[in-house]
């Protein structure tokens, strides 16, 4: 049985903890290897060794720090496609979309080049009488990312890029279902010219997440996760006197009005519904069409998109649509939700609840799902699935449509289906949702925007990504000089009498 460790000051370790977590194929359901859980020494050791080596990566010049990220560019297109294999294999997703989560991280690391610009200050000339003012933005020191299962790729690339570009050290604890490819890109980050110690890797669970939570030298924690772990973290890190960004879960809706394209529109709610299993944050998880006409005329083209859809492993080729959900406990825990919606009198008009893959019995495949008739009051709506579960809620008016996504909890992202300027403007201008789509399903902002929630998908101030990230992993210091004498009285060109 293959065991993963951690990577600590440059190298591959194995843990010493004693403590293991299954990591699945979640194709077979097989165990594929175990992954060391660090302990609070191990962490409170590395943190210790990074703050040792962030000195004299936070003073190298940053156009220095800036040709790691450039030469980290070349080498992850180089490498895309056994990160992408090993991001499948462990996660499930289908390989082009697992191409997918490492463009998209490499897209940030893209934009970490131009820290150089984005690290510069301000200045003001004669704020006084001869009194000049400038900023600085600084690294903070140690800083630390928390991440998801989900983009195993995506999100570390996210926290770590900007972080390390700033100057700072980082130390990384990804998401225990998945650990392998962070490990492979803290290799090539070293093959890039990152010095040793700079970036740690540590595998492991809550033990590890509340080391860092507790540890003084960690200045500033980015985490991604559900809403819970997100909230949980954010206290804990903020009472620990943290600075701290946590981006938590999502329940997304798409509106389609009247007289939306609606075979656009039911193209997009499949993919944005059941792409990756449905287990991304802007995943499209409610439909809400305006009207029983529009609703009855979206439900009967999604119907055979739905039941058309291919889910297999990732190994089955390019086609597959969707693969397998993340561990039993996931799957579990969806089909339980499948089950309290019909309970609690949804509509299940494509059943997926007797899905099964021959050759792939024990997989943690997860067949489609489509609700008709949901209402707010049902568990479908209220929580998030993360799932390839679609759930319809007719509404009557747009305002009633505007309403609902309003009341929902979380706020991640959002999207409308309409010909009409009007109404998707003043849609963008009200929705209390951070990631508007406009005939755009998943609105995930590029590299050079940022990314994040309202509501209880974030908790914190800034984004992600973005100009943000650098203000983020970086503080302003403020200096006010004033220098009363100088050289300028003129040079002395005759030997002085000692007084
Ligand atoms: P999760 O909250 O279970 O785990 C996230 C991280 O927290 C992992 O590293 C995990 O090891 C750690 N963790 C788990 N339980 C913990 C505990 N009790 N104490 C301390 N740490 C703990 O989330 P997940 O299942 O890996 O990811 C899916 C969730 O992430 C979904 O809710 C999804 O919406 C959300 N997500 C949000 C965004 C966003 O940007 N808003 C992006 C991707 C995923």
């Amino acid at each position: 049985m293959e065991t993963i460790g951690h990577w600590i000051n440059g190298k591959l370790v194995a843990g010493t903890s004693g403590r293991f977590a299954d990591v699945f194929n979640p194709a077979t359901g097989d165990v594929q290897a175990q992954v060391a859980l660090a302990s609070p020494a191990e962490l409170d050791a590395a943190i210790a060794a990074a703050a040792e080596a962030q000195v004299k990566w936070g003073a190298t010049n940053p156009q220095r720090r800036a040709r790691v990220m450039m030469e980290m560019v070349r080498l992850i297109n180089r490498d895309m496609d056994k990160l992408a294999e090993k991001l499948s294999s462990e996660h499930g997703k289908t390989f082009p979309d697992a191409k997918g989560d490492i463009q998209r991280g490499l897209e940030v690391i893209e934009f970490c080049i131009g820290a150089p610009h984005l690290m510069k200050g301000e200045f003001t000339d004669s704020a006084g009488p001869g009194i000049d003012m400038y900023s600085l933005r600084q690294p903070l020191g140690v800083a630390a990312g928390i991440t998801p299962f989900n983009f195993p790729a995506m999100i570390p690339l996210w926290k770590m890029g900007p972080a390390l570009a700033a100057g700072n050290a980082f130390i990384l604890k990804p998401s225990e279902r998945d650990p392998s490819v962070p490990l492979m890109l803290a290799a090539l980050l070293q093959e890039a010219g990152l010095p040793d110690g700079v970036l740690q890797v540590l595998n492991g669970d809550k033990e590890a997440v509340d080391a860092i939570l507790d540890n003084d030298t960690v200045q500033a924690i980015g985490f991604v996760g559900s809403t819970p772990i997100a909230q949980y973290i954010y206290a804990r890190g903020c009472a620990n006197g943290k600075r701290v960004q946590c981006f938590g879960g999502a329940k997304n809706h798409m509106i389609i009005m009247p007289d939306a394209d609606l075979d656009q529109a039911a193209d997009a709610l499949v993919g944005a519904g059941f792409g990756a299993a449905g287990e991304r944050c802007m995943a499209i998880s409610v439909a809400v069409p305006v009207g029983d006409a529009t609703a009855d005329a979206l439900i009967e083209k999604l119907i055979p998109r739905i039941e058309r859809l291919k889910v297999g492993p990732w190994t089955a080729g390019d086609d597959v649509d969707y693969g397998p959900v993340v561990t039993a406990a996931a799957k579990a825990n969806i089909l339980k939700l499948v089950e309290s919606g019909v309970e609690q009198g949804a509509k299940l008009v494509v059943d997926g609840r007797g899905f099964s893959l021959q050759g792939y019995e024990d997989g943690f495949f997860v067949g489609p799902h489509l609700f008709d008739h949901v209402t707010p009051d049902m568990d479908i709506y209220r929580k998030e699935i993360f799932g390839p579960v679609l759930s319809t809620v007719r509404a009557q008016s747009y305002e009633e449509a505007l309403k609902l996504a309003m009341d929902h909890e979380y706020g991640n992202g959002t999207a409308i289906y309409t010909r009409d300027g009007d109404t998707a403007r003043d849609f963008a201008n009200r929705i209390n949702v951070g990631m508007i789509g406009i005939n755009v399903p998943i609105p995930v902002p590029l590299a050079y925007h940022t990314f994040g929630g309202w509501k209880k998908s974030v908790f914190g101030d800034l984004n992600q990504h973005g100009t943000d990230a650098f203000r983020f992993y970086t503080r302003t210091k403020t200096v006010t000089a004033r220098w009363p004498s100088g050289l300028k009285e003129g040079a002395a060109f005759n030997f002085k009498a000692m007084d």
